[in-house]
């Protein structure tokens, strides 16, 4: 039999956790659905330090730690490893399907987050896990004291690149343009670091080994020019991409996929509220999902009240 809640939230990483601590503060019975474990982006990120309140910093992991603690001090049920596949709607309420069972609920806030984006040349689906990776601060110990290169100019691949700077003998970031995407304290800190050196206005075009990545194939973005340089490791940092094939029609989407909002964060089906990376917005960081999290909730509060 279905399990009923008045609210489920999708997505345990701070959209979501903040959403469920405001809809338990509103006395709204909510159940949180995280396909991994509950942390999201942020588990990837060695030190976050423009989130306010932490003067110095604090790990990813630990932000997100707190704030599954605060949520769960709320009463927040959170049930990890339940990716659910699909939403259906029926009498006013919505029908949740995951792996184990159903979840009915009469609102939703979906705050998924985002997945890597791939780059699709070749060698990197088949090194990945043997050279290649997306995840500097789950990986970066693989490759002490050796040489790594970080493709992307922004924030997440220079971040990560400063994250690997500390591990690694050598760090060449491979950049697109002749210009980084980066914020500038985090570009200024590439440049004073004698370990990081910006390859500009390349991007790979085949990774190649035989049982772990030997060397990557650099093509010239200006001149076309293929030259193949030795390396040990190739994170990848080229964006990130939504992935909500499980909302079907419930939603608009723009052309990369990210969900279309209301100021409120409602969507095109009454009771459907999208907050955090998955929705298209201007900036993506832990202070804007939190943000997000909490519009979210209210705005579903007030729907639930409207149609109680
Ligand atoms: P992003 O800002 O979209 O940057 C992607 C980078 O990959 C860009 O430099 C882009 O080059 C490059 N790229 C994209 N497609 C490529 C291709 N086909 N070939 C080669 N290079 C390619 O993505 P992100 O760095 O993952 O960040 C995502 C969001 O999270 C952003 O809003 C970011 O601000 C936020 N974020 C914030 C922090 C922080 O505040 N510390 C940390 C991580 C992420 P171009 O520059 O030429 O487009």
């Amino acid at each position: 039999m279905a399990e009923h809640y008045e609210a489920v939230v999708i997505g345990g990483g701070p959209a979501g956790l903040t959403a469920g601590i405001y809809l338990m503060r509103a006395g709204i019975s909510t159940i949180l659905l995280e396909k991994g474990i509950v942390g999201g982006a942020p588990l990837m990120t060695d030190h976050v330090e423009n989130y306010p309140g932490f003067p110095d910093g604090i790990a990813g992991k630990d932000l997100m730690a707190r704030m599954a603690e605060q949520a769960k001090r709320f009463g927040l049920v959170v049930s990890e490893f339940t990716g659910v596949e699909k939403i259906g709607r029926s009498k006013e309420q919505f029908e949740i399907e995951h792996g184990g069972g159903i979840f009915t609920a009469k609102g939703i806030v979906v705050a998924v987050g985002t997945e890597p984006a791939k780059l699709g040349i070749p060698g990197e689906t088949e090194f990945t896990g043997r050279g290649v990776s997306y995840c500097a601060t789950c990986d970066g110990m693989f490759f002490r004291n050796a040489k790594v290169a970080v493709v992307g100019g922004g924030d997440a691949a220079i971040q990560e690149a400063l994250t690997l700077a500390n591990l690694a003998s050598q760090v060449y970031i491979v950049h697109r343009r002749g210009e980084l995407r980066a914020q500038k304290i985090l570009q200024d800190r590439v440049f004073k670091n004698s370990k990081m050196t910006v390859l500009w206005n390349c991007r790979p075009s085949e990774i190649k080994g035989k049982d772990q990545v030997e060397s990557m194939v650099l093509k010239d973005t200006v001149t076309g020019e293929l030259t193949e340089m030795p390396i040990d490791g190739v994170f990848f940092y080229v964006g990130s991409q939504p992935s909500t094939a499980f909302l079907d029609d419930l939603v608009d989407r723009d052309e990369a996929g990210f969900i279309l909002t209301e100021e409120d964060l409602s969507t095109r089906t009454p009771g459907l509220f999208v907050a955090g990376d998955t929705r298209k917005k201007l900036l993506r960081q832990v202070t804007t999902a939190v943000g997000d999290g909490a519009l979210a909730a209210v705005g579903l509060e007030h729907y639930l009240l409207e149609t109680r």
